[in-house]
């Protein structure tokens, strides 16, 4: 199981250093699954301060570029430097700032092509999801339109949009059915590897389990449930029992 936690803009290197030493203290729970988290951009630290805990750290974002003239961006050559060889890329938030899906796209190949493991986010709006599920898996086909589903690095969050920071996730019945229509899709295209998918949507410590034990389910990508350590923790605890 694969469970990872996106910080955003959250949380300072002093919160950072905090969660580490709590991490710590329960490593062989950690141990138990494939824990990646996503600090705050500011906060990216040499990948060597995590190496005494099994704990990964991805970027949420960067530029489909080594270096260069682009204000306020980072690229390849500074995660490469730290040690980063993990990144998320078409989170909502992200696409809701500008990252069209041609941006998405440039993204994921430059970083495929480094051989990054990709964490790639799809989701559908509120209005698509109310319109049915052949209209959320029409919606979230032109958002996975061009990536390349044989790559071996390739890791997919699904994030119905309506879900992320809300009071409760998709309903069970929802998730289900909706990782079954992309695990069918992405098997037609790419019959050789189960790609792992995850749901992300205000998971929380109550719900992990159920969501968790979902048929298609791999892992959790989560936001606002994981801020705190300890939540983060729990949640790992959840999918285990
Ligand atoms: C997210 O934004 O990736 C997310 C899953 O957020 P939250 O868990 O807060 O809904």
């Amino acid at each position: 199981m694969i469970i990872a936690a996106n910080l955003k803009m959250n949380l300072k290197r002093k919160d950072l250093q905090h969660y580490k030493e709590t991490l710590q203290t329960q490593l062989s729970l950690l141990n138990s699954v494939d824990a990646v988290i996503f600090p705050n951009m500011a906060c990216l630290l040499d990948s060597s301060y995590f190496q005494d805990i099994p704990l990964t750290q991805g970027a949420q974002n960067a530029y489909p570029a080594k270096n260069g003239a682009y204000t306020g961006e980072i690229g390849s050559e500074i995660l490469e430097e730290l040690g980063i060889r993990t990144i998320l890329i078409g989170h909502s938030e992200r696409r809701e700032l500008g990252d069209n899906q041609e941006f998405c796209l440039a993204k994921f190949t430059y970083y495929q092509e480094l051989g990054f493991r990709i964490f790639y986010c799809i989701g559908e709006p509120l209005h698509i999801r109310k319109k049915g599920l052949s209209a959320v898996m029409d919606f979230l086909q032109t958002q996975i339109s061009g990536i390349d589903l044989h790559y071996p690095s390739l890791v997919i969050a699904y994030e119905p949009i309506w879900a992320i920071g809300a009071t409760q996730p998709a309903s069970i019945e929802e998730i289900s059915a909706t990782h079954l229509n992309l695990k069918n899709l992405f098997r037609n295209i790419n019959p050789t590897r189960d790609i792992p998918l995850l749901y992300g949507g205000s998971v929380k410590a109550d719900n992990a389990r159920e969501i968790s034990q979902i048929n298609g389910v791999d892992g959790m990508l989560i936001g606002s449930g994981a801020l705190n350590p300890q939540n983060f923790l729990h949640i790992i605890k959840e999918t285990l029992e």
